[in-house]
């Protein structure tokens, strides 16, 4: 399948086969009026299977989000048609307002207004806790807001 190359922008790839759609709407390209493109169950070597996303327009990204959607997922900077630079992910140590926590006696359940911040405790196992009850959380897209 042969997809219009981009002239100015990004290419997200190594994205998990069926995860796509929650990042492409996660980033809401769905409401963007450039070029995009969402190709999934792309074939890939490495992973059997793989969905990406073609941005063809200078956007800002939350990195640290999207590491913490997929850290495996990498990002490619496309100018005048070429890969000038490769971002690679990583877990972050923290994120704020990207999860909500579901632990019914936590603080940020009974008040408003309180920011759901998680810190990394387990990077192996993508594990995030709770600041404020500790409640344990895997990361994921599945998880985002
Ligand atoms: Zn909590």
């Amino acid at each position: 399948m042969n997809v219009q190359k981009i002239k100015n922008g990004l290419v997200i790839d190594h994205i998990r086969a069926g995860t796509g759609l929650r990042i492409f709407n996660w980033l809401k390209l769905d409401k963007v009026p450039f070029s995009v493109a969402l190709i999934m169950n792309v074939s890939s070597k490495h992973m059997g299977k793989k969905d990406i996303i073609k941005i063809d327009n200078e956007i800002d990204i939350d990195y640290s989000v999207l590491g913490f959607i997929d850290p495996n997922i990498t990002v490619n900077v496309v100018e005048d048609e070429y890969v000038i630079r490769k971002i690679s992910l990583s877990l972050p140590d923290r994120v704020e307002n990207v999860i909500r926590c579901l632990n019914p006696r936590c603080i940020t359940s009974s008040e408003t207004g309180i920011p759901h911040v998680f810190r990394l405790v387990d990077r192996k196992r993508a594990e995030y806790a709770c600041l404020y009850c500790d409640e344990l959380y895997r990361a994921g897209i599945g998880e985002v807001l």
